[in-house]
């Protein structure tokens, strides 16, 4: 069975006196959970506090974004590299905001994968409808291009490089909204997304591969969301930022 992975992304918010606050006050809190993994994904600017604070425990720590290039003239931008250089084990790819203010393509989003591979990051790979699609009726279509955009050249890797690939589905008209998709309407995106998997990289790698759930994920509705047998943990934005709350969807 799956482990379930719980993870914050913090996106453009707090200090490195704010992360290291939020890391002392969390770890204490979910000392005792070993059911599942967690993981958090501050600012790169955060990276270095966040991994010294998080020593010794089992947190993972990862980036929200990584450029795709081994190194160069990129202004701005952070490589694999040097994610693993200050100890981050994970990285966000093809966040719908990256999607949506920066242009990311699922082309962007596939090299983006490989290279997170070659690195031996655990990717977590955003995919997820906006409402127009979803209205249109558009969502399994939509799904089905992204996953087969975000995994094309995947299928030749080896196995375990491949088994640490995670999904994460955000629809992204639940993002922010305090809209969250039903448990049943999560859990038949899931089912989709594990059906494209399955027809693109087999049955096995299909039952295998974590899809995590995000989009308005809070304490009160994390049990009924993560609780559904197709969702595998929760990609937590706002509710990720206070140690109390953050910890209280991790003991769902
Ligand atoms: P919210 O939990 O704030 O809706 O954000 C979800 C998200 O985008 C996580 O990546």
């Amino acid at each position: 069975s799956r482990k379930a992975l719980i993870a914050a992304n913090w996106k453009m918010y707090k200090t490195p006196a704010e992360a290291k606050a939020f890391v002392d006050a969390f770890l204490p809190l979910v000392a005792d959970h070993t059911r599942d993994e967690i993981a958090l994904f501050p600012s790169p600017v955060l990276l270095p506090t966040v991994v010294e604070a998080a020593r010794g425990s089992s947190i993972a720590i990862g980036a929200q974004n990584i450029h795709f290039a081994e190194e160069g003239a990129y202004t701005g931008e952070t490589s694999a590299s040097q994610l693993a250089a200050i100890g981050g084990t994970h990285t966000l790819i093809g966040h719908s905001e990256r999607r949506q203010y920066f242009g990311e393509t699922d082309d962007i989003v596939n090299k983006k994968l490989h290279t997170a591979l070659k690195h031996g990051f655990v990717p977590v790979v955003c995919i997820g409808e906006v409402l127009g699609e979803r209205e249109a009726g558009m969502t399994a279509s939509v799904l089905k291009i992204q996953v087969n955009g975000a995994f094309a050249g995947i299928k030749g890797l080896a196995a375990e490089v491949i088994s640490s690939i995670v999904i994460a589905y955000e629809p992204v008209w639940a993002i922010g909204t305090g809209k969250t998709a039903t448990p049943e309407m999560a859990a038949d995106a899931h089912r989709i997304i594990r059906a494209e998997v399955s027809s693109l990289l087999g049955s096995d790698v299909a039952a295998n591969m974590r899809i995590l759930y995000g989009g308005s994920v809070k304490p009160d509705n994390a049990t009924a969301l993560i609780g559904q047998e197709e969702i595998d943990g929760a990609l937590v934005g706002g509710a990720s930022l206070k140690p109390d709350s953050f910890a209280s969807i991790v003991k769902y």
